[in-house]
């Protein structure tokens, strides 16, 4: 039995390693359109820095990324934010205000850690509050983050609070982003609670002494690379695009650039979703539609490094978030040595500028120039000039499904395609969650779902 996986991504990954332990007589053929396997996870190792082309961490408590790097032996490698940092920090204007403590995900608890912050103004901070009396709206359609988070606390935390460190993890706009679809929990506590606040507060805190971020010494391409190092049975197409996917006989066929085609049993697409709705275009009109429906953002990583007594700041945190009231393309700045151990060489500093705003320009499209310039310009706000010692820059061109209103419905729609295709799966950030964890989970239930129905075939 032959299984075709379109992807070399972390999800791609995930389901050649389960597939391979699920089917110990099938023939896996991994088709990778670049020659470097781990999509978006990449890292590189320049003069002594250790530089992330797009994730830097991942979330502990989502257990498939502390999972799989246990298994794979990378256990002893994964690290922890430097403690004892300063935190992270709002940019507004040329001034970074700490966020405050007590944040459960992107939500105050803490009201007096909120007062103390002067993030928010005593009106803000009021409107704040006042959510724990604010009656739970009636069940009803998909709600945005935006229009969530004001109804329950008000426009001033949404703009200075919740919208920058959302932004941070989607890259997207809160107005057209769907809650069900990226915080579904929030919505749960007002009903069950009430409240979101008094929801949060009635959770048993959580088990487990993880830090909330963890990432990996040597860097997080370490991930996909071992995972590599350890699938026995399966064949690397790397450099190969796929094109198009359609039926053959009880099985597809797979058809990659040059003409060359790949017959198949079964088939997983670990694809960004704008890929898929190519390839299964001459299968099904309604697959198709329904990845094509899924927009993504672009976004480009910009970093540098200079000598440490030319940056004219502490860098006494992990960097800060920037609302989008203040009208740039940058998202975020991370005091990456700051955060992490080993990731620059004694005497430097590393900080990388996360670009790329949905509704703005594509920053993917513009020149190294002017990238620099903007992650240049926006370091100068807060006092770190001169000439940097390494400048890398990352383009991640439609990088980031965007989980807009009505997702769960496409989703929907996607699974109930997909049962007329006995032996397909689809995995990756385009479902169920964009982090590497999500991605992670995403492919090794493609990998399940696709054994079922082989080994229900067989019998
Ligand atoms: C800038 C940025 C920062 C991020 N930060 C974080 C973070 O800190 N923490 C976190 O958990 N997540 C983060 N994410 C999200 C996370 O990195 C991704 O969602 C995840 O890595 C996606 O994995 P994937 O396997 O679904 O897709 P990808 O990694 O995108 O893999 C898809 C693969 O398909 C290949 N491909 C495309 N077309 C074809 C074709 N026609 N034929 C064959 N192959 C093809 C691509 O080359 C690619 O290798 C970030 C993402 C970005 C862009």
């Amino acid at each position: 039995m032959r299984i075709a996986i379109v992807g070399g991504g972390i999800a791609a990954l995930a389901a050649a390693r389960r597939l391979e332990r699920l089917l110990p007589r099938g023939d896996i053929v991994l088709v990778e359109r670049e020659r470097r396997l781990g999509g978006k996870l990449l890292t590189e190792r320049v003069g002594g820095f250790v530089v992330e082309g797009a994730p830097d961490s991942f979330l502990s408590r989502k257990e498939r990324g502390i999972g799989l790097c246990t298994e794979l032996g990378l256990g002893g490698e994964l690290i922890a934010r430097r403690p004892g940092m300063g935190g992270t920090f709002v940019r507004r204007g040329g001034e970074l205000h700490p966020l405050p403590e007590g944040l459960s995900g992107m939500i105050p608890t803490h009201l007096e850690a909120l007062s103390g912050s002067g993030l928010l103004s005593p009106a803000g901070r009021e409107r704040v509050a006042a959510e724990i009396d604010l009656p739970p709206a009636p069940p009803g359609a998909d709600e945005s983050i935006a229009a969530f988070i004001t109804r329950r606390f008000g426009d001033e935390a949404y703009r200075m609070l919740v919208e920058p460190i959302m932004t941070g993890i989607f890259g997207g706009n809160g107005d057209r982003l769907s809650l069900a679809a990226t915080f579904p929990t929030l919505r749960e506590l007002e009903l069950a609670h009430g409240s979101v606040i008094r929801g949060l507060l009635a959770q048993p805190s959580p088990g487990g002494t993880e830090p909330p971020f963890l990432t990996l010494r040597p860097g997080l391409a370490t991930l996909a690379s071992r995972v590599v190092e350890q699938l026995h049975r399966t064949q690397l197409l790397v450099g190969r695009r796929a094109v198009a996917l359609r039926c053959r006989g009880g099985g597809y066929l797979l058809e990659l650039d040059g003409g060359d085609t790949l017959p198949a049993d079964a088939a997983v697409l670990a694809l960004p979703a704008h890929v898929t709705a190519e390839v299964v275009a001459g299968l099904d009109g309604g697959l198709a539609a329904a990845h094509a429906e899924i927009p993504h953002a672009s976004s480009a990583v910009v970093t540098l490094a200079y000598r440490a007594e030319a940056v004219g700041h502490p860098l006494d945190g992990y960097g800060y978030v920037v609302p989008r009231s203040e009208r740039t393309d940058v998202l975020a700045c991370t005091w990456t040595s700051s955060k992490w151990e080993g990731r620059a060489p004694e005497g430097s500093v590393l900080v990388r500028v996360y670009a790329g705003r949905s509704g703005s320009r594509d920053v993917a499209t513009e020149s190294d120039a002017s990238l620099v310039t903007l992650a240049t310009e926006e370091l100068d706000l807060i006092g770190i000039g001169g000439q940097p010692v390494l400048v890398r820059i990352h383009r991640w061109p439609r990088g980031m499904p965007q989980y807009v209103l009505g997702h769960q419905e496409r989703v929907d729609r996607i699974d109930a395609a997909l049962a007329g295709f006995p032996g397909l799966a689809v995995a990756g950030a385009a479902y169920h969650g964009v982090g590497i964890p999500d991605c992670i989970a995403s492919g090794e239930g493609a990998a399940e779902s696709v054994a079922r129905t082989l080994h229900a075939v067989a019998r």
